[in-house]
């Protein structure tokens, strides 16, 4: 049974075609400037070359056709016809109150996701709309939706609740939500099968570090706080984001530097992270890395900063589940840096974390990085959103 997962976003469509008798990825793509001149689809078959395939696409429905045409291609596709696609997964950034869980899509589960669109205004609409695009090519296929905010509303309302008065809650329903709740599903529920914990009671802090990070703990894979908020710009500094600040920092800059409230939010999303701290060297930890080796102070510091906020969280963390039992490490940086990780443990010493320097030096690769005599294993386990979303999919729309 082949599961098609799609993830789209305004002028972009990331597609993997997934078998999920074993769980392999058939083929998989990108479509590039949807809707504006030069669109681009990418297609590569599993064991194959990836292709390029200029055509226009003036919106999501034509990109999809290109999709589907590049997976039944006799010469580069990989299944005979669209027939062999038994269900869509699609990433949908926001579920609001509405979605604790995976929905197969109906009418109202649209609504819901367009009554969202205040809430994720540049993601939502751009999932929806590649869901109307699924829905136009292959009609009457199941298509489900995979909500990144639904891992975290299991938070109780202690934790996601901020300290506004409460008729903000009630008129707006401005609560913390939580992000990459895919991946931090995901990879709890492998740390608890691949080290073989309790999977009633394991206590799990993912550290989710990629361009955008985040931090989650969960008690039995259900979590119990994660650190992105209303919107994914609260929590852990990031690639270009600010994460946690005062925010009379807003009215100070905005003040100073004659800034509108959307350009400050502009400076909070892009300018500001390991790229603003380092005075403007990169957002990319390879070149944060090789500029604080290089001695750059600035660089060296944005590096410390970074480390130290996700020390902080997991600390916090423990004391939210009165203990830890594993942490993991995820995404771009969580995977592939094995400098970030020793040193984010290194402030871990009190909990009897002891990472062991040659199963550390590893990337992307599913792995035990701490000690036999650590007190908390320590785990490098690869991130997959697309087959929590392929898996989600199977489960509610399998026949
Ligand atoms: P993601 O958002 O999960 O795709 O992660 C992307 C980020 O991972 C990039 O912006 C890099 O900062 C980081 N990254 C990728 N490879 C490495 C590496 N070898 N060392 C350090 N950081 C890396």
């Amino acid at each position: 049974m082949n599961i098609l997962v799609m993830n789209c976003g305004s002028s972009s469509l990331k597609y993997q075609l997934i078998d999920m008798e074993n769980e392999r990825v058939l083929a998989k793509g990108l479509c590039e400037r949807i809707g504006i001149e030069g669109s681009l689809l990418t297609h590569t078959p599993a064991g194959g070359e990836k292709m390029k395939f200029p055509a226009p696409m003036p919106s999501h429905k034509e990109a999809i056709r290109m999709v589907l045409d590049a997976l039944i291609n006799p010469n580069h596709g990989v299944i005979k016809s669209a027939e062999e696609i038994s269900a869509i997964g699609h990433r949908v950034v926001h579920g609001g109150t509405y979605y604790s869980e995976s929905v197969l899509i109906d009418e109202s589960v649209k609504q819901a996701i367009r009554d969202c669109f205040d809430l994720a205004p540049l993601h939502n609409p751009a999932n929806l709309m590649g869901i109307e695009a699924c829905e136009a090519a292959m009609p009457g296929k199941p298509n489900v939706a995979v909500f990144d905010t639904a891992f975290g509303m299991s938070m109780a309302e202690k934790v996601y609740l901020y300290a506004l008065p409460y008729e903000y809650y009630e008129k707006y329903k401005l609560r913390r939500y939580g992000f990459h709740g895919t991946s931090h599903g995901f990879v709890s529920s492998e740390a608890i099968k691949f080290g073989g914990l309790d999977p009633k009671n394991a206590k799990v802090i993912v550290c989710h570090l990629g361009n955008g990070a985040s931090v989650s703990a969960s008690i039995g894979g259900k979590c119990v706080d994660t650190s992105m908020g209303l919107t994914p710009l609260e929590g852990l500094i990031m690639g270009t984001r600010s994460g946690d600040l005062d925010p009379a920092i807003l009215q100070f800059i905005c003040k100073h530097e004659n800034l509108s409230i959307d350009e400050m939010l502009n400076v909070l999303n892009k300018k500001s992270g390991v790229l603003g701290l380092s005075g403007g060297v990169s957002s990319d930890f390879r070149d944060i890395d090789d500029a604080a080796n290089a001695g750059n102070q600035r660089a060296a510091v944005a590096l410390q900063a970074y480390t130290y906020r996700v020390a902080k969280y997991i600390g916090a963390y423990v004391a939210a589940m009165n203990g830890v039992d594993a942490i993991a490490f995820t995404a771009g940086v969580g995977e592939n840096d094995a400098t970030m990780r020793k040193n984010i443990c290194s402030y871990l010493g009190y909990l009897g974390v002891e990472i062991d320097d040659e199963r550390n030096h590893v990337r992307g690769e599913l792995r035990l990085i701490s000690a036999d005599s650590s007190k908390v294993k320590v785990f490098l386990l690869p991130t997959n959103e697309e087959l929590a979303i392929a898996r989600d999919t199977l489960r509610l729309a399998g026949k």
